[in-house]
């Protein structure tokens, strides 16, 4: 029996969702991405470290999605396992007064009115980020001059050969969209995120004023991977360099430079990994030749793509 097969036999004994050469561009927010050999939905962590033991076993390359909103996924795919978090690994509950504790596989904006209505303050710089709680401890997510850093108190993860661990916020080796999580094939588990009391109206009120500010400055109605560069050291926003290149507006087939807000590439219509790819290069070549400053992707990507 192929290591695949097995895997796929596994799964079903588990009562994990198995889906065979499934296009990815359904599962990322830029709406683009070929086939992946196999998704699995793991539904708690017991099923993840029998899967993952087995996926390390057999040597066969795994990937970890959250909910695909910082990927560009390549237009061939995946050969290999994507790994999504599901059931139990959805699930947020109150620790104590002030800690909630998210499952990776939880939407960021799940956990964002869980602490709303719990009237616990401290996360709504995260309403609207469309990630999972594990994606956005992966990048060490943020906004509006606050990011996941300043929260996060613990979280759990399992490493390829099925081992569970806790680091605490000190190890974790948060800086700007960056974590050690970043560097390291691990599957975050379970976030622990330490809130102040706060007044629900507040909290409410608060939310609702950074959803309107990305409203009026994203073009949320495309897809996109949101930012696709990181900020320049030195102050710059990337968006800013981008535009006084004049590349507003600029496409590569059906991606293109939003004119709303010049960080971010929009598919139009059936963009192409490789769209999104030669205009990220441009865009890197143009701005490096007027300024002297090499953008840094903030996106990840999946498969055989550069950027
Ligand atoms: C419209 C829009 C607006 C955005 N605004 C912001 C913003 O304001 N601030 C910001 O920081 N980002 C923003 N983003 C980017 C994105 O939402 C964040 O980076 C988010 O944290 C990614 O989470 P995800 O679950 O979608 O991860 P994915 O895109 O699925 O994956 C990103 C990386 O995280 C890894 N990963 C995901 N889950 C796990 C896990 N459980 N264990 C280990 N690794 C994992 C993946 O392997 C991958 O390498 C925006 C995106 C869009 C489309």
């Amino acid at each position: 029996m192929s290591p695949y097969q097995s895997l796929i036999n596994l799964s079903t004994k588990l009562g994990c969702k198995v889906l065979i050469n499934e296009p990815l561009k359904k599962y990322t927010s830029f709406k683009i991405g070929g086939p992946a050999d196999l998704i699995v939905y793991v539904n708690n962590e017991k099923n993840l470290i029998e899967i993952l033991t087995h996926i390390y076993e057999y040597e066969i390359p795994f990937f970890t999605f959250g909910n695909g909103s910082n990927l560009l996924v390549s237009d061939e795919g995946y050969r290999g396992v994507i790994i999504c978090l599901d059931g139990d690994l959805k699930c947020i509950r109150k620790e104590n007064d002030t800690l909630i504790t998210c499952g990776a596989g939880a939407p960021l904006g799940k956990a964002c009115v869980f602490a709303m209505k719990n009237e616990l303050s401290g996360l709504e710089f995260a309403w609207g980020i469309p990630g999972t709680c594990g994606g956005a401890l992966f990048m060490n997510a943020g906004a509006y001059g606050k990011d996941i850093s300043n929260v996060i108190f613990k979280a759990n993860h399992v490493t390829p050969d099925g081992k569970t661990c806790t680091l605490r916020q000190d190890d974790m080796n948060l800086s700007y969209r960056k974590s050690l999580y970043s560097d390291n094939p691990f599957i975050i588990t379970s976030i622990s995120i330490s809130l102040d009391k706060g007044i629900y109206e507040d909290i409410k009120l608060n939310m609702r004023q950074i959803v309107l500010k990305r409203k009026n400055k994203q073009p949320l109605e495309y897809p996109s991977a949101g930012s696709i560069f990181k900020r320049p050291v030195g102050g710059y926003y990337a968006g800013e360099l981008i535009e006084n290149c004049n590349l507003k507006g600029t496409a590569i087939g059906r991606a293109m430079v939003s004119t709303k807000h010049s960080g971010f590439i929009i598919n139009t219509g059936n963009a192409t990994a490789e769209d999104v790819s030669n205009l990220i290069k441009l865009i890197k070549e143009k701005v490096y030749n007027k300024t002297g400053i090499m953008l840094e992707c903030e996106i990840k990507t999946l498969g055989n793509i550069s950027i």
